[in-house]
């Protein structure tokens, strides 16, 4: 189908990004890789009078260290965190979790912001930056600002990027010293997790002394499994204890029944996956 007729603009700076959305009122969209926006568009279900393209601001793009965080550009392409050294070095848990990411050609235009922004619940990356405590720097018309992954997720495809609003990085914790592992389920012709668990655990003596662990599609939002990760700090570091904990997986979530699985399935894969992930980042 045909997109209904919108204008374009392809701004070369976030200041005129901003100035562009404002110009354009209510129904201006940012365009980052096309990868979820265009098919919307395609379909009619979303018709934005104006589109912002961030393709053309170079400081949007990229991946550098900044103290104890990585500083990771909203336009950086899967494939470029995919492949970027210090991405492999300071969060592999974003990496694999990001190899995980639909197939090669949407990595190539689909980008780390955009999946944020967008906050499908069913996207991988949003469990990764809350199990990471990512934080969140977004650009306005009333200057910038920083947003805890922990409050960027609103709700089902709501992020915190307000209306004139332009998310420009991710500033991700460095795991020195931690494992980590994302396990997912998906259907074998589609990457789109029905259910996936990132986790993080940083050993001691041989037991957990902390776990982080974010739950992909199991409710409108990425979730923190607190339980879990409550149960796991101080556990053995072992198959009977990380069972335990895993069984805390389903705390507080709020899993949708839909064509591809129950409420319940999605429970029950909560649970398995979180054994697993864990056992894996355990190594
Ligand atoms: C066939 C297919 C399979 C896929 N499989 C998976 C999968 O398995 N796992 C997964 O996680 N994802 C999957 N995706 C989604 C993919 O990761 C997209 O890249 C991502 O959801 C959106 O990124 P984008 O850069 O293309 O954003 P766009 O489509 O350009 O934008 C998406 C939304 O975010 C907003 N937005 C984007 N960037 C910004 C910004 N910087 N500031 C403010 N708002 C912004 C846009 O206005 C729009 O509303 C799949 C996509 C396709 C087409």
């Amino acid at each position: 189908m045909i997109p209904a007729a919108f204008d374009y603009t392809r701004p070369s700076t976030v200041d005129e990004a901003v100035a562009a959305l404002a110009a354009a009122g209510e129904d201006a969209k940012v365009l980052a890789g096309g990868q979820s926006l265009l098919p919307l568009l395609r379909l009619r279900l979303a018709a934005p009078t104006v589109l912002v393209d961030l393709g053309g601001i170079a400081e949007l793009r990229g991946v550098r260290e900044d103290g104890d965080d990585l500083v990771i550009g909203a336009m950086t392409t899967h494939a470029t965190v995919l492949h970027d050294p210090l991405v492999a070095e300071h969060a592999p848990l974003l990496a694999q979790a990001t190899a995980t990411v639909a197939d090669r050609q949407v990595r190539h235009l689909g980008t780390f912001g955009g999946s944020l922004a967008h906050a499908d619940p069913a996207s991988d990356l949003p469990a990764v930056a809350v199990a990471m405590d990512a934080v969140l720097e977004i650009a306005g018309p009333g200057g910038r600002r920083t947003v805890p992954a922990s409050e960027f997720f609103v709700d089902y495809l709501t992020s915190a990027v307000g209306a004139g609003e332009v998310l420009t990085a991710v500033r991700v914790p460095k795991y020195g010293g931690w494992t980590s592992h994302y396990e997912k389920f998906n259907r074998t012709a589609q990457a789109w997790a029905l259910v996936g668990v990132a986790a993080l655990v940083r050993r001691s003596n041989g037991s957990i002394a902390e776990a982080r662990v974010g739950l992909t599609n199991m409710g409108p939002r990425p979730l923190r499994a607190s339980g879990v990760e409550s149960a796991l700090a101080g556990a053995a570091a072992e198959r009977g204890a990380v069972a335990a904990a895993a069984a805390h997986a389903t705390d507080g979530a709020e899993p949708s029944s839909d064509l591809n699985a129950s409420a319940e399935y999605r429970s029950h894969l909560a649970k398995v996956l979180t054994e697993r992930a864990v056992l894996a980042a355990l190594g």
